[in-house]
């Protein structure tokens, strides 16, 4: 931003910018958009009675997940926050343990492990991924921690610290092998959160499938959504199969007998949900084109714009551009919220990154590295209107 623009001229200017690429009217952050199947399988699905989640559609829609992933398989379930609840306990994450991942996340990332009986531990990310910095979280973890027993141990607070937990921002790629590196190195299990990155890959491989397990989500406002839903993937057979049991209240198969051997949880997908992902998945390529299209018409739209940039893919990131978003100058964002009061009053719906977890009331005492890197993003990120919509479906 030049010394010559006031704010309310910053917030005016970016209207403009994002008009011409969202038309005159009103567009909300990111909406759902159902062109395809949906009716004809939900309809499907009621006809045929069976809409819990015995339904076929089920099986389907994890096959569909793992035809697109290429992970060996898929478990779906009630949501991203319940995936990554049951990926966290089957990786092995104990009640008192600790967790690592970014502070700049969406609060399910901490509420599954805190679901778990484990603490999050934050560290920082990198200005380039907004995800998980390798070097960063090798260098915290080289000095505040030691091996005891083969387990990496937080020299402060006396805990395990069992896993780590990247997460894809936005639908970009973190640089997950370099994190998985590091997790090797010390012991750690690598649950990946990419309940936003569908359709995303990482040097030609899907996201959520470096860790030992990975998650999605499939909420309204995700590139493809169940209403309601999450998925966990994993290639590890075993781990398949424990998920697929706890998830379903770890029943033991009998034509009538209710045996339980554990305590489980009523956490798999419903038919009627996965009728709705079926049709959305289709429909998957069509979506993650044409938000890479948006990002195209954004950053003509934002060419020579002095007080921020729109957001790229790193070289080895095939992102899915889940959100859209404005990084703004550090002078800019002295203004953020009068320019994100402007801007939705002005009936576009743009919105801040999360607050950074450990400043949360029940994460603030949580054990965490420097966060620099985070605080900075914190105050620079605007998220733009991202709905598939807005650009025209590609001809052929
Ligand atoms: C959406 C999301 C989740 C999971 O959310 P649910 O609403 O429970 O499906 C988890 N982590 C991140 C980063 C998310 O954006």
């Amino acid at each position: 931003m030049t010394n010559t623009t006031s704010p309310a001229d910053l917030a005016d200017e970016i209207v403009q910018r994002l008009r011409t690429v969202v038309g005159p009217g009103r567009a909300h952050l990111h909406e759902p958009h159902f062109a395809g199947n949906e009716r004809d399988y939900v309809l499907e699905c009621i006809e045929s009675t069976f809409i819990s989640s015995v339904s076929p559609f089920v099986q389907r829609f994890e096959d569909l997940l793992r035809e697109i992933t290429g992970a060996e398989h898929a478990v779906a379930v009630v949501n991203g926050t319940a995936a990554l609840h049951l990926s966290l306990v089957l990786a092995g994450v104990e009640p008192g343990d600790e967790v690592l991942m970014p502070s700049l996340s969406f609060v399910a990332t901490a509420n599954a492990a805190a679901h778990a009986g484990a603490v999050p531990h934050f560290v920082d990310v990198d200005t380039r991924t907004l995800g998980l910095d390798p070097m960063a979280l090798r260098e915290h973890l080289e000095q505040s921690t030691s091996r005891v027993d083969g387990v990496c141990v937080n020299q402060d607070t006396g805990r395990v610290i069992r896993a780590v937990v990247p997460m894809h921002t936005f639908g970009h790629a973190v640089q997950v092998d370099a994190l998985v590196e590091v997790a090797d190195d010390f012991g750690l299990v690598v649950v990946e959160d990419a309940a936003e990155a569908l359709g995303t890959t990482y040097k030609g491989r899907h996201a959520g499938t470096f860790g030992a397990l990975g998650t999605l989500s499939f909420n309204g406002n995700k590139t493809v959504t169940t209403g309601g839903g999450g998925a966990i993937l994993t290639n590890d057979g075993a781990l398949a199969a424990r998920a697929r049991h706890l998830s379903t209240t770890a029943k033991v198969p009998h034509r009538w007998a209710f045996v339980h051997d554990s305590v489980g949880w009523n956490y798999r997908m419903p038919g009627l949900n996965a009728a709705l992902g079926c049709a959305q998945l289709e429909q998957l390529d069509g979506f993650v084109q044409r938000k890479r299209t948006l990002v195209d018409r954004y950053r003509s739209a934002f060419e020579g714009f002095s007080a921020g940039v729109i957001r790229e893919e790193e070289p080895e990131c095939h992102s899915n551009y889940w959100l859209q978003a404005l990084i703004l100058e550090p002078s800019a964002a002295l203004h953020r919220d009068m320019i994100l009061e402007e801007v939705n009053d002005a009936g576009l719906g743009v919105r801040p990154c999360w607050t950074l977890l450990h400043r949360l009331a029940p994460f603030s005492d949580a054990p965490r590295a420097s966060t620099p890197v985070s605080e900075s993003l914190e105050r620079r990120i605007i998220n733009l209107p991202s709905s598939v919509f807005l650009t025209p479906e590609p001809v052929g």
